[in-house]
């Protein structure tokens, strides 16, 4: 995992500003991170995970999660915070 993430501010700064300087694989890679942190928004459960007593998250049904694991959706809304955070 990065250091930082490209927030929504900064890629729309390189998307507006700097797209013309892109290549098109660039612009690309860049239409396409939009297209995917619009889709991981939108299907992220908004509610929170519950876990069971083997640390199970049954509100997702990612019931084999290993020590150490977070459920994915909690992952995304972590992703989804830092990349929406003020740069
Ligand atoms: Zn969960």
């Amino acid at each position: 995992m990065p250091d930082r993430r490209l927030t929504n501010d900064r890629l729309q700064y390189i998307l507006y500003d700097e797209y013309t300087a892109f290549d098109q694989v660039h612009r690309q890679l860049a239409d396409e991170l939009v297209q995917l942190r619009r889709l991981v928004a939108d299907f992220v459960d908004p509610d929170d995970c519950w876990f069971d007593h083997h640390g199970g998250c049954q509100a997702h049904g990612y019931l084999s999660l290993e020590p150490g694991e977070i459920c994915p959706h909690e992952e995304a809304k972590q992703y989804l915070a830092e990349v929406n955070a003020d740069a």
